[in-house]
Protein backbone atom coordinates (compact mmCIF):
# COMPACT_ATOMS: atom_id res chain seq x y z
CA UNK A 1 0.00 0.00 0.00
CA UNK A 2 1.46 3.60 -1.08
CA UNK A 3 -0.75 4.99 1.44
CA UNK A 4 -4.14 6.29 0.17
CA UNK A 5 -2.78 10.02 0.28
CA UNK A 6 -0.70 9.74 -2.42
CA UNK A 7 -3.57 7.81 -4.47
CA UNK A 8 -5.65 10.70 -3.30
CA UNK A 9 -3.13 13.80 -5.03
CA UNK A 10 -3.50 10.95 -8.51
CA UNK A 11 -7.27 10.86 -7.98
CA UNK A 12 -8.50 14.26 -7.37
CA UNK A 13 -5.24 16.32 -8.12
CA UNK A 14 -4.77 18.13 -4.62
CA UNK A 15 -3.37 16.64 -1.29
CA UNK A 16 -6.36 15.48 1.29
CA UNK A 17 -6.64 16.96 4.64
CA UNK A 18 -5.99 14.22 6.56
CA UNK A 19 -5.67 10.31 6.85
CA UNK A 20 -8.35 8.21 9.15
CA UNK A 21 -8.41 4.69 9.97
CA UNK A 22 -10.45 1.87 10.91
CA UNK A 23 -9.92 -1.36 12.21
CA UNK A 24 -11.54 -4.84 11.22
CA UNK A 25 -12.49 -6.88 13.77
CA UNK A 26 -13.08 -10.38 14.78
CA UNK A 27 -15.77 -11.61 17.44
CA UNK A 28 -13.99 -14.16 19.52
CA UNK A 29 -17.14 -15.80 21.11
CA UNK A 30 -20.88 -14.64 21.12
CA UNK A 31 -22.07 -15.12 17.53
CA UNK A 32 -25.73 -14.06 16.40
CA UNK A 33 -26.68 -12.90 19.67
CA UNK A 34 -26.52 -9.19 19.04
CA UNK A 35 -29.76 -8.78 17.28
CA UNK A 36 -30.94 -10.79 20.55
CA UNK A 37 -29.91 -8.34 22.64
CA UNK A 38 -26.97 -10.41 24.00
CA UNK A 39 -23.37 -10.23 24.50
CA UNK A 40 -20.62 -10.16 22.33
CA UNK A 41 -16.76 -10.14 22.17
CA UNK A 42 -14.76 -8.70 19.42
CA UNK A 43 -11.45 -7.83 19.26
CA UNK A 44 -9.98 -4.92 16.67
CA UNK A 45 -7.71 -6.41 13.94
CA UNK A 46 -4.59 -4.85 13.17
CA UNK A 47 -6.08 -4.68 9.78
CA UNK A 48 -7.35 -1.36 8.31
CA UNK A 49 -9.15 0.59 6.21
CA UNK A 50 -7.82 4.06 5.76
CA UNK A 51 -9.59 7.27 4.24
CA UNK A 52 -7.27 10.12 3.15
CA UNK A 53 -10.30 12.64 2.89
CA UNK A 54 -11.22 16.89 1.98
CA UNK A 55 -13.60 18.44 2.65
CA UNK A 56 -15.69 20.04 0.26
CA UNK A 57 -17.92 23.04 0.75
CA UNK A 58 -21.14 21.73 -1.30
CA UNK A 59 -22.88 18.61 -1.35
CA UNK A 60 -20.63 16.52 -3.92
CA UNK A 61 -19.13 13.27 -2.95
CA UNK A 62 -16.63 12.36 -4.84
CA UNK A 63 -15.21 8.69 -3.32
CA UNK A 64 -12.38 6.57 -5.06
CA UNK A 65 -11.22 3.06 -3.40
CA UNK A 66 -8.12 1.44 -4.35
CA UNK A 67 -9.58 -1.93 -3.82
CA UNK A 68 -12.93 -1.29 -6.15
CA UNK A 69 -10.95 0.22 -8.51
CA UNK A 70 -13.40 2.95 -9.69
CA UNK A 71 -13.93 7.14 -8.79
CA UNK A 72 -17.75 7.14 -8.15
CA UNK A 73 -19.69 11.15 -7.82
CA UNK A 74 -22.64 11.03 -5.42
CA UNK A 75 -25.04 14.15 -4.51
CA UNK A 76 -25.74 14.27 -1.27
CA UNK A 77 -28.78 15.55 -1.69
CA UNK A 78 -29.80 12.09 -3.17
CA UNK A 79 -29.19 9.51 -0.20
CA UNK A 80 -31.39 7.92 1.32
CA UNK A 81 -32.58 4.47 2.10
CA UNK A 82 -30.77 1.82 -0.79
CA UNK A 83 -29.39 5.14 -2.82
CA UNK A 84 -27.00 4.75 -4.17
CA UNK A 85 -26.50 0.90 -4.31
CA UNK A 86 -22.74 -0.86 -4.58
CA UNK A 87 -19.91 0.35 -2.06
CA UNK A 88 -20.68 3.77 -2.22
CA UNK A 89 -23.11 3.16 -0.02
CA UNK A 90 -21.22 2.48 2.90
CA UNK A 91 -19.66 5.94 2.44
CA UNK A 92 -22.07 7.69 1.16
CA UNK A 93 -24.78 6.03 3.93
CA UNK A 94 -22.59 7.67 6.65
CA UNK A 95 -22.94 11.06 6.15
CA UNK A 96 -26.81 11.01 5.16
CA UNK A 97 -26.96 9.35 8.68
CA UNK A 98 -25.14 11.97 10.47
CA UNK A 99 -27.29 14.66 9.22
CA UNK A 100 -30.13 12.27 9.96
CA UNK A 101 -28.70 12.83 13.57
CA UNK A 102 -29.11 16.65 12.94
CA UNK A 103 -25.12 17.35 12.25
CA UNK A 104 -24.48 19.82 9.69
CA UNK A 105 -21.99 17.78 7.24
CA UNK A 106 -21.19 18.71 3.39
CA UNK A 107 -19.53 16.90 1.06
CA UNK A 108 -16.12 15.30 0.69
CA UNK A 109 -13.71 13.90 -1.62
CA UNK A 110 -12.67 10.35 -0.17
CA UNK A 111 -9.93 7.79 -1.16
CA UNK A 112 -10.51 4.31 0.73
CA UNK A 113 -7.30 2.05 0.83
CA UNK A 114 -7.69 -1.62 2.87
CA UNK A 115 -5.60 -4.57 4.01
CA UNK A 116 -9.11 -5.66 5.86
CA UNK A 117 -9.83 -9.16 3.89
CA UNK A 118 -13.14 -7.95 2.09
CA UNK A 119 -16.63 -10.00 2.59
CA UNK A 120 -14.01 -12.62 5.05
CA UNK A 121 -16.46 -12.27 7.85
CA UNK A 122 -13.82 -9.87 9.48
CA UNK A 123 -16.01 -6.16 8.91
CA UNK A 124 -14.23 -4.43 5.85
CA UNK A 125 -17.83 -2.51 5.79
CA UNK A 126 -18.13 -1.48 9.34
CA UNK A 127 -14.14 -0.84 8.90
CA UNK A 128 -15.02 1.63 6.00
CA UNK A 129 -17.80 3.52 7.48
CA UNK A 130 -15.55 4.29 10.97
CA UNK A 131 -13.07 5.46 8.99
CA UNK A 132 -14.97 8.06 7.21
CA UNK A 133 -16.99 8.44 9.86
CA UNK A 134 -14.08 9.22 11.94
CA UNK A 135 -12.96 11.88 8.94
CA UNK A 136 -16.47 13.47 8.72
CA UNK A 137 -16.24 14.19 13.01
CA UNK A 138 -12.72 16.00 12.78
CA UNK A 139 -13.33 18.11 9.60
CA UNK A 140 -16.88 19.20 10.67
CA UNK A 141 -16.20 19.65 13.99
CA UNK A 142 -18.95 17.12 15.15
CA UNK A 143 -17.02 16.00 18.33
CA UNK A 144 -17.72 11.97 17.98
CA UNK A 145 -14.45 11.07 18.61
CA UNK A 146 -13.72 12.32 22.10
CA UNK A 147 -15.15 9.96 24.31
CA UNK A 148 -17.05 6.68 24.52
CA UNK A 149 -20.14 8.02 24.58
CA UNK A 150 -19.11 10.10 21.44
CA UNK A 151 -18.07 7.24 19.87
CA UNK A 152 -21.00 5.29 20.32
CA UNK A 153 -23.15 7.99 18.73
CA UNK A 154 -20.91 7.36 15.82
CA UNK A 155 -20.95 3.81 15.72
CA UNK A 156 -25.31 4.29 15.62
CA UNK A 157 -24.96 6.69 12.90
CA UNK A 158 -22.79 3.67 10.91
CA UNK A 159 -24.91 1.01 11.86
CA UNK A 160 -28.09 3.45 10.08
CA UNK A 161 -25.91 3.44 7.08
CA UNK A 162 -25.45 0.26 6.46
CA UNK A 163 -28.64 -1.34 7.54
CA UNK A 164 -30.88 1.87 5.66
CA UNK A 165 -28.52 2.92 2.93
CA UNK A 166 -26.33 -0.24 2.29
CA UNK A 167 -29.94 -2.56 3.10
CA UNK A 168 -27.75 -5.13 4.74
CA UNK A 169 -29.44 -6.11 7.93
CA UNK A 170 -26.27 -6.43 10.74
CA UNK A 171 -26.55 -6.07 14.87
CA UNK A 172 -24.42 -3.22 16.15
CA UNK A 173 -21.32 -5.37 16.85
CA UNK A 174 -19.13 -4.02 13.96
CA UNK A 175 -19.04 -0.55 14.21
CA UNK A 176 -18.66 -0.66 18.20
CA UNK A 177 -15.78 -2.55 17.70
CA UNK A 178 -14.06 -0.26 15.13
CA UNK A 179 -15.13 2.54 17.17
CA UNK A 180 -14.71 1.93 20.75
CA UNK A 181 -12.34 -1.62 20.86
CA UNK A 182 -8.71 -0.80 22.69
CA UNK A 183 -5.40 -2.37 21.81
CA UNK A 184 -4.84 -5.19 23.62
CA UNK A 185 -8.47 -5.89 24.82
CA UNK A 186 -11.13 -7.56 23.45
CA UNK A 187 -14.41 -5.33 24.02
CA UNK A 188 -17.13 -7.07 26.33
CA UNK A 189 -20.49 -5.25 24.48
CA UNK A 190 -23.46 -5.76 26.38
CA UNK A 191 -25.96 -4.99 23.42
CA UNK A 192 -29.11 -4.61 25.69
CA UNK A 193 -28.16 -1.60 27.70
CA UNK A 194 -24.62 -0.56 25.25
CA UNK A 195 -22.34 -0.89 28.38
CA UNK A 196 -19.29 -2.16 27.23
CA UNK A 197 -16.00 -3.44 29.08
CA UNK A 198 -12.43 -3.86 28.16
CA UNK A 199 -11.07 -7.64 28.31
CA UNK A 200 -7.56 -7.80 28.94
CA UNK A 201 -6.56 -10.39 25.54
CA UNK A 202 -2.78 -11.03 25.44
CA UNK A 203 -2.19 -14.70 24.53
CA UNK A 204 1.69 -13.92 23.68
CA UNK A 205 2.03 -13.73 27.46
CA UNK A 206 1.13 -17.28 27.58
CA UNK A 207 2.70 -18.29 24.09
CA UNK A 208 -0.74 -18.83 22.51
CA UNK A 209 -1.92 -17.28 19.10
CA UNK A 210 -5.03 -16.49 17.61
CA UNK A 211 -5.37 -17.80 14.00
CA UNK A 212 -8.14 -16.61 11.65
CA UNK A 213 -8.34 -18.54 8.89
CA UNK A 214 -10.38 -16.78 5.99
CA UNK A 215 -11.90 -19.80 4.30
CA UNK A 216 -12.94 -17.79 0.67
CA UNK A 217 -16.00 -19.59 0.98
CA UNK A 218 -19.22 -17.55 0.78
CA UNK A 219 -22.21 -19.17 0.21
CA UNK A 220 -25.39 -17.60 -1.92
CA UNK A 221 -28.12 -18.48 0.76
CA UNK A 222 -26.24 -15.94 3.37
CA UNK A 223 -28.24 -13.50 3.28
CA UNK A 224 -32.05 -14.63 3.33
CA UNK A 225 -30.62 -17.31 6.19
CA UNK A 226 -29.24 -14.25 8.43
CA UNK A 227 -32.90 -12.67 7.96
CA UNK A 228 -34.57 -15.78 8.40
CA UNK A 229 -32.65 -16.38 11.68
CA UNK A 230 -33.32 -12.93 13.09
CA UNK A 231 -36.82 -13.44 12.67
CA UNK A 232 -37.14 -17.18 13.92
CA UNK A 233 -35.45 -15.53 17.46
CA UNK A 234 -37.90 -12.89 17.52
CA UNK A 235 -40.84 -15.12 16.84
CA UNK A 236 -39.34 -17.69 19.70
CA UNK A 237 -39.22 -14.89 21.95
CA UNK A 238 -42.57 -13.77 21.53
CA UNK A 239 -43.83 -17.18 22.03
CA UNK A 240 -42.03 -17.26 24.89
CA UNK A 241 -43.75 -13.46 26.01
CA UNK A 242 -40.08 -11.62 26.56
CA UNK A 243 -39.06 -8.66 24.55
CA UNK A 244 -35.83 -10.86 23.47
CA UNK A 245 -34.04 -14.29 24.02
CA UNK A 246 -32.12 -12.07 26.51
CA UNK A 247 -34.46 -12.57 29.26
CA UNK A 248 -34.30 -15.99 29.17
CA UNK A 249 -31.25 -17.27 31.61
CA UNK A 250 -29.33 -20.60 31.52
CA UNK A 251 -31.38 -21.93 34.34
CA UNK A 252 -34.89 -20.80 32.51
CA UNK A 253 -33.41 -22.72 29.51
CA UNK A 254 -34.90 -26.27 29.55
CA UNK A 255 -38.37 -24.45 31.04
CA UNK A 256 -38.70 -22.16 28.21
CA UNK A 257 -37.44 -25.07 25.40
CA UNK A 258 -40.74 -26.90 27.15
CA UNK A 259 -42.72 -23.89 26.26
CA UNK A 260 -42.12 -23.93 23.08
CA UNK A 261 -43.83 -25.42 19.70
CA UNK A 262 -41.61 -27.18 18.07
CA UNK A 263 -37.88 -28.19 17.53
CA UNK A 264 -36.71 -25.52 14.81
CA UNK A 265 -37.65 -22.74 17.62
CA UNK A 266 -36.14 -25.08 20.35
CA UNK A 267 -32.89 -25.26 18.90
CA UNK A 268 -32.64 -21.57 17.75
CA UNK A 269 -33.82 -20.60 21.25
CA UNK A 270 -30.52 -22.90 23.05
CA UNK A 271 -28.51 -21.62 20.83
CA UNK A 272 -28.91 -17.76 21.60
CA UNK A 273 -29.09 -18.34 25.05
CA UNK A 274 -26.33 -21.02 25.68
CA UNK A 275 -23.91 -19.18 23.61
CA UNK A 276 -24.98 -15.77 25.82
CA UNK A 277 -23.78 -17.63 28.64
CA UNK A 278 -20.52 -18.80 27.53
CA UNK A 279 -19.40 -15.51 26.38
CA UNK A 280 -19.76 -14.78 30.27
CA UNK A 281 -18.06 -17.91 30.96
CA UNK A 282 -15.39 -16.95 28.12
CA UNK A 283 -14.76 -13.47 30.14
CA UNK A 284 -14.19 -15.09 33.26
CA UNK A 285 -11.51 -17.84 31.55
CA UNK A 286 -9.68 -15.07 30.12
CA UNK A 287 -9.69 -12.59 33.22
CA UNK A 288 -8.74 -16.44 35.24
CA UNK A 289 -6.00 -17.31 32.24
CA UNK A 290 -7.71 -20.00 31.89
CA UNK A 291 -7.23 -20.47 27.85
CA UNK A 292 -8.01 -24.21 28.06
CA UNK A 293 -11.34 -23.37 29.85
CA UNK A 294 -11.28 -20.44 26.42
CA UNK A 295 -10.59 -23.37 24.21
CA UNK A 296 -13.85 -25.71 25.47
CA UNK A 297 -16.05 -22.56 25.69
CA UNK A 298 -14.66 -22.67 21.61
CA UNK A 299 -15.74 -25.66 20.84
CA UNK A 300 -18.81 -25.84 21.73
CA UNK A 301 -19.91 -22.34 20.66
CA UNK A 302 -18.98 -23.78 17.47
CA UNK A 303 -20.71 -27.47 18.27
CA UNK A 304 -24.16 -24.95 18.91
CA UNK A 305 -23.54 -22.58 15.52
CA UNK A 306 -23.22 -25.72 13.33
CA UNK A 307 -25.96 -27.99 14.80
CA UNK A 308 -28.78 -25.96 16.69
CA UNK A 309 -28.40 -22.24 14.92
CA UNK A 310 -27.32 -24.25 11.38
CA UNK A 311 -25.02 -21.71 10.14
CA UNK A 312 -21.98 -23.25 9.72
CA UNK A 313 -20.53 -24.80 6.65
CA UNK A 314 -18.67 -27.49 5.12
CA UNK A 315 -15.82 -25.13 4.42
CA UNK A 316 -16.01 -23.76 8.19
CA UNK A 317 -16.45 -27.19 9.76
CA UNK A 318 -13.27 -28.53 7.88
CA UNK A 319 -11.09 -25.38 9.13
CA UNK A 320 -12.17 -25.96 12.75
CA UNK A 321 -11.69 -30.02 12.76
CA UNK A 322 -8.11 -29.43 11.28
CA UNK A 323 -7.05 -26.87 13.32
CA UNK A 324 -8.61 -28.89 16.13
CA UNK A 325 -6.53 -31.76 15.24
CA UNK A 326 -2.99 -29.98 14.87
CA UNK A 327 -3.12 -28.94 18.71
CA UNK A 328 -5.86 -25.99 18.87
CA UNK A 329 -6.86 -26.39 22.20
CA UNK A 330 -10.26 -25.27 20.41
CA UNK A 331 -11.43 -23.07 17.33
CA UNK A 332 -14.72 -22.08 15.99
CA UNK A 333 -16.68 -20.12 12.94
CA UNK A 334 -16.68 -16.48 13.38
CA UNK A 335 -19.33 -13.98 12.12
CA UNK A 336 -22.36 -14.65 10.40
CA UNK A 337 -22.04 -18.41 8.86
CA UNK A 338 -22.14 -19.77 5.56
CA UNK A 339 -18.84 -18.85 4.83
CA UNK A 340 -16.23 -16.32 6.03
CA UNK A 341 -13.70 -16.90 8.74
CA UNK A 342 -12.68 -19.43 11.89
CA UNK A 343 -10.40 -18.65 14.40
CA UNK A 344 -8.17 -21.18 16.16
CA UNK A 345 -6.69 -20.43 19.60
CA UNK A 346 -3.70 -22.47 19.32
CA UNK A 347 0.21 -22.84 21.25
CA UNK A 348 2.52 -20.80 19.26
CA UNK A 349 4.65 -24.38 18.83
CA UNK A 350 1.06 -25.42 17.06
CA UNK A 351 0.93 -22.61 14.50
CA UNK A 352 2.55 -23.83 11.74
CA UNK A 353 1.25 -27.01 12.08
CA UNK A 354 -2.26 -25.94 12.03
CA UNK A 355 -1.82 -23.88 9.39
CA UNK A 356 -0.73 -26.25 7.14
CA UNK A 357 -3.28 -29.05 8.24
CA UNK A 358 -6.20 -26.36 7.32
CA UNK A 359 -4.28 -26.02 3.97
CA UNK A 360 -4.21 -29.27 3.47
CA UNK A 361 -7.83 -30.19 3.99
CA UNK A 362 -8.71 -27.94 1.70
CA UNK A 363 -6.88 -29.27 -0.82
CA UNK A 364 -7.71 -32.41 -0.61
CA UNK A 365 -11.31 -31.49 -1.04
CA UNK A 366 -10.53 -29.26 -3.81
CA UNK A 367 -11.45 -26.12 -2.32
CA UNK A 368 -9.51 -22.81 -3.11
CA UNK A 369 -6.80 -22.41 -0.58
CA UNK A 370 -7.87 -20.55 2.57
CA UNK A 371 -5.86 -17.53 3.94
CA UNK A 372 -4.82 -17.91 7.88
CA UNK A 373 -3.40 -14.82 9.47
CA UNK A 374 -2.60 -15.02 13.37
CA UNK A 375 -4.06 -11.94 14.65
CA UNK A 376 -3.94 -9.30 17.99
CA UNK A 377 -5.93 -7.14 19.63
CA UNK A 378 -5.66 -3.81 17.88
CA UNK A 379 -6.67 -0.23 19.00
CA UNK A 380 -10.00 1.29 17.60
CA UNK A 381 -10.65 3.61 14.44
CA UNK A 382 -8.49 7.08 14.68
CA UNK A 383 -6.65 10.11 13.20
CA UNK A 384 -3.42 9.15 11.24
CA UNK A 385 -2.19 11.90 9.58
P1 LIG B 1 -17.44 -7.88 5.47
O1 LIG B 1 -17.90 -6.69 6.22
O2 LIG B 1 -17.49 -9.13 6.28
O3 LIG B 1 -16.11 -7.71 4.83
P2 LIG B 1 -19.72 -7.17 3.90
O4 LIG B 1 -20.47 -7.88 2.82
O5 LIG B 1 -20.46 -6.74 5.10
O6 LIG B 1 -18.48 -8.10 4.29
O7 LIG B 1 -19.04 -5.87 3.32
C1 LIG B 1 -18.28 -5.95 2.14
C2 LIG B 1 -18.66 -4.79 1.24
O8 LIG B 1 -18.19 -3.56 1.83
C3 LIG B 1 -17.99 -4.85 -0.10
O9 LIG B 1 -18.75 -5.63 -1.00
C4 LIG B 1 -17.95 -3.38 -0.50
O10 LIG B 1 -19.21 -2.97 -1.00
C5 LIG B 1 -17.74 -2.69 0.82
N1 LIG B 1 -16.31 -2.45 1.07
C6 LIG B 1 -15.57 -2.88 2.11
N2 LIG B 1 -14.28 -2.45 2.03
C7 LIG B 1 -14.20 -1.73 0.90
C8 LIG B 1 -13.15 -1.00 0.23
N3 LIG B 1 -11.90 -0.97 0.74
N4 LIG B 1 -13.46 -0.37 -0.92
C9 LIG B 1 -14.70 -0.40 -1.43
N5 LIG B 1 -15.72 -1.06 -0.85
C10 LIG B 1 -15.49 -1.72 0.28
MG1 LIG C 1 -19.82 -6.40 7.03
Amino acid sequence: MTGPATTHRDAFGSDPEGVWSAPGRVNLIGEHTDYNDGLVLPIALRQRTRAAVSPRTDDLLRLHSVQAGETVEVDLGTVGPGTPAGWTAYVAGVLWALREDGFAVRGMDVTVDSDVPVGAGLSSSAALECAVGAAASDLFGLDLLGSDEARARLARACVRAENEVAGAATGGMDQSAALLCREGSALLLDCRTGETEHVPFDLAATGHVLLVTDTRASHALNDGQYEKRRRACEAAASELGVGSLREVDAEGLDAALDRLSSDEPRARTRHVVTEIARVSATVSALRAGDLDEVGRLFRASHASLRDDYEVSCDELDVSVEAAEGAGALGARMTGGGFGGSSVALLPEGSVEAARDAVAAAFAARGWEAPRSFAVTAGPAASRDT
